[in-house]
């Protein structure tokens, strides 16, 4: 039984003192919340220090949406994982859409940062989907396969399982046009067996793969409901405490 897991993606929104507001409003809800989930925001780099400190007793866990795949060195605004793994850091968000489609982040560039987030033990939150023109062009499986076996190069069997996947259909993100059920159900059902190709059943059977794209307090028990859905990356809807405290109840049936 795989436990869930929903994480919050910020994205480029949240300091610090809003950090603040959204985990105090949060953690007055987290007592009316299901018990058997996983949950985990990523806020902003700097927003993440006040977030590990006031969540340094809390179950909530905390991701950076980013980070080099570098050490140190003359790299002018990058982010280490020596350095997130300093303030407490839990997950790192790796290959979401946005870097790969606005800052030109390629299969191998995501490879060495997964591996590098492993070597420090960052779980990395690895996000893979197919643009709507390649889902029109029927390249979705081809596409996920070759994101799935480039960006997992060398991943040992043992750093597989500390890896979440996000399946997040590119057209689905933040269009508050979500992938039916049946939709995400098979590209997950897909995922999976690509992880079967590369590591075995058993190791397959454990690997959670979150859904993302869209997803709201509304469609959050009829996306998590699916057989291989393990739970949800969240943008939008992760930016009130209120809704996603509502989405992590409605998604997860206990
Ligand atoms: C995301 O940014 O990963 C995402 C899924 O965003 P949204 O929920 O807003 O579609």
């Amino acid at each position: 039984m795989r436990k869930p897991i929903i994480a919050a993606n910020w994205k480029l929104n949240k300091g610090p003192s809003d950090t603040e507001d959204f985990i105090k409003s949060f953690e007055s809800r987290l007592a009316d919340l299901p018990k058997g989930v996983d949950i985990v925001i990523a806020p902003p780099f700097v927003s993440l220090p006040k977030a590990t400190e006031l969540l340094a007793h809390s179950k909530v866990r905390v991701s950076a949406q980013n980070m080099s795949e570098k050490d140190n060195g003359a790299f002018t605004g990058e982010v280490s994982a020596f350095m997130l793994k300093e303030i407490f850091v839990n997950y790192v968000i790796l290959g979401h859409s946005e870097r790969r489609a606005i800052y030109g982040e390629s299969d191998e560039l995501i490879n060495t940062k997964i591996l590098k987030a492993h070597e420090v033990e960052l779980k990395p939150i690895f996000c893979i989907g197919e643009t709507l023109q390649e889902r029109e062009d029927g390249k979705l499986e081809e596409i996920l396969r070759t994101q799935i076996t480039e960006g997992m190069k060398n991943v040992s069997e043992k750093q597989a399982l500390d890896t979440v996947i996000a399946y997040e259909p590119v057209w689905a993100i933040g269009t508050g046009v979500t992938a039916s059920p049946k939709q995400a159900q098979d590209a997950h059902e897909f995922v999976r067996s690509v992880f079967t190709d590369l590591y075995g059943i058993s190791v397959s059977e454990k690997i959670r793969i979150q859904y993302g794209g869209s997803v709201k307090p509304d469609n959050a028990a009829e996306l998590l409901g699916q057989k291989d859905i393990d739970g949800a990356l969240v943008g939008g809807a992760s930016l009130e405490a209120a809704s996603f405290a509502e989405l992590i109840k409605n998604g997860v049936v206990e």
